[in-house]
């Protein structure tokens, strides 16, 4: 392709994007495609000769388009958001244009030295020490991972690394709320799933300090040798939030690596008001969050801090002769603070985010969230068939629909089948998780560009969802009574 082609297209796919924005409402939030309806479409052999570009956009519309979720879609309500919005967007193409490998300073010192001052800005914003050392991961899970891999070598004094383990046999430690990544870290990071004790968690599905501690000294007791505590600010099920300060407090006492997995609601640490959510967290080893989730920063970007910079650096850290520069004592070598070599310029739209909102931009939209769950929590709650089923401290509202006189399982049938209904309909898209048993719906407010008009139409939605369903089961009912 020449420049004049390329300057063609790209013009092009720019007002493609900005009409995709602005009319992505009009789709349905929720592909409808079978599975293998793209595969049965697309060649099983790749092209012989080039193709036109006109060709290739014209499938990406015909082909790909309908087996896209629409994430961005300001009623998708589901999982935690991946939000973007225009200033990462754009950053994003600047990012692909220069192509830079980022796995040393020398690589680009821009992308290195970027990446140390908006981990810097982000660190002061959510009210991290600043004895903590950031670095941009490609997600929670591998910033888990990498807490653990850096816990095990400091605590066997970088031995594991080069001796294998032994007889050593460490324990993790974190909350039946956790997420799926934490024990997956343990066992990728050759722990065991057996060696990873899950911690009971109160009625707020906040995490026991006294049964972390009781399993703690058990596991002292039978020759184990504990190694790390995972405490969630904000779990995915309920965005319950463990009490990190007695957490720390144990974790220091029996000489616990302490880890505060906050993917979600770190980003809410940016309001002055809810710093309290991760009070404890300064007293942590590492922490992360997720700008891609619910900062504006289009995905990957995943803020991993660290207090101890060189126990991470020693866990990673290699020295291949073609990679030694002049530089390595003074700069930093971010393929030493963590598991990949190659690494994307990613700061570069975290920049381009955190200067085009400002904190107080970021801080306004993040209100503005906030309100929407309280708004759509408190409607919801006045409905004599809504069980709220967590507290919502943040913007996930979680709840069931409890039909008169269901029993438990017809109810999780019920809210299973009214979840189906809803997101069949494609004017919005929830999740669910299960809480105690009880299949919970998630509805999450955090979307770039959502507003109160998709709240008014969401509870519409499950006003008339519920009806429809509420009917048909009834009758069910009532059949199963003469049967
Ligand atoms: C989303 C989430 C994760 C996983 O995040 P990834 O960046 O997708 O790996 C981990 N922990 C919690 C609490 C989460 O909500």
């Amino acid at each position: 392709m020449n420049s004049t082609e390329f300057r063609k297209h790209a013009h092009d796919f720019v007002d493609w994007m900005a009409d995709y924005l602005e009319t992505v409402e009009k789709l349905p939030v929720r592909s409808r495609e079978e599975p293998g309806t793209l595969l049965a479409k697309l060649p099983e052999h790749a092209p012989e000769q080039g193709e036109a570009m006109e060709d290739i956009f014209r499938d990406f519309q015909e082909l790909i388009m309908p087996g896209i979720t629409h994430w961005q879609h300001p009623a998708f309500f589901g999982y935690f958001p991946a939000n973007n919005s225009e200033a990462s967007i754009l950053a994003e193409m600047l990012t692909a244009a220069l192509g830079v490998q980022g796995m040393v300073w020398e690589t680009s010192p821009a992308a290195t030295e970027l990446e140390e001052r908006v981990m810097d800005w982000l660190r002061e914003m959510i009210g991290l020490p600043e004895d903590f050392s950031g670095v941009i991961q490609d997600s929670a899970s591998t910033s888990t991972l990498v807490a653990i891999l850096t816990a095990r070598e400091k605590k066997s004094q970088y031995r594991v690394n080069r001796e294998g383990f032994q007889e050593r046999r460490f324990t993790v430690y974190f909350s039946e709320e956790a997420h799926s990544s934490v024990e997956k870290g343990a066992k990728i990071a050759g722990i065991g799933a057996d060696n990873c004790r899950s911690i009971a968690v109160d009625d707020a599905f906040a995490m026991r300090p006294a049964a972390l501690e009781a399993a703690i000294l058990e596991d002292k007791k039978a020759g184990f040798i504990p190694l790390c505590v995972i405490g969630a600010c904000g779990t995915t099920g309920s965005t319950a939030l463990d009490p990190l300060a007695a957490i720390a407090d144990i974790a220091r006492e029996h000489e616990l690596w302490f880890h505060v997995d906050a993917a979600y609601a770190g980003s809410a640490a940016i309001l002055p008001e809810l710093r309290w959510i991760q009070a404890g967290a300064e007293k942590a080893d590492s922490y992360v969050f997720n700008p891609h989730k619910w900062l504006f920063t289009n995905f990957d970007c995943s803020a991993f801090f660290v207090r101890d910079r060189e126990a991470l650096t020693k866990t990673f850290a290699i020295h291949p002769e073609y990679l030694k520069t002049g530089h390595d004592a003074v700069v930093n070598n971010y393929r030493d603070w963590g598991i990949q070599l190659g690494r994307r310029f990613r700061a570069l739209k975290l920049w381009f985010v955190l200067r085009s909102f400002g904190r107080e931009g970021l801080q306004t939209r993040l209100r503005h969230h906030l309100g929407l769950a309280r708004q759509f929590r408190d409607e919801l709650a006045g409905w004599p068939e809504i069980e709220i089923m967590a507290p919502a401290p943040l913007a996930l509202v979680c709840f069931r629909f409890v039909p008169e006189g269901a029993s438990e399982e017809a109810c999780n049938h019920f809210n299973k089948a009214l979840e189906q209904k809803v997101n069949d309909s494609g004017r919005a898209l929830i999740t669910h998780t299960t809480l105690r048993g009880r299949y919970t719906l998630r509805a999450v407010f955090g979307q770039t560009h959502v507003d109160r008009s998709h709240i008014k139409q969401l509870l519409a939605l499950l006003r008339e969802v519920y009806q429809s369903l509420q009917k048909a089961y009834t009758i069910n009912e009532s059949d199963d009574e003469h049967k």
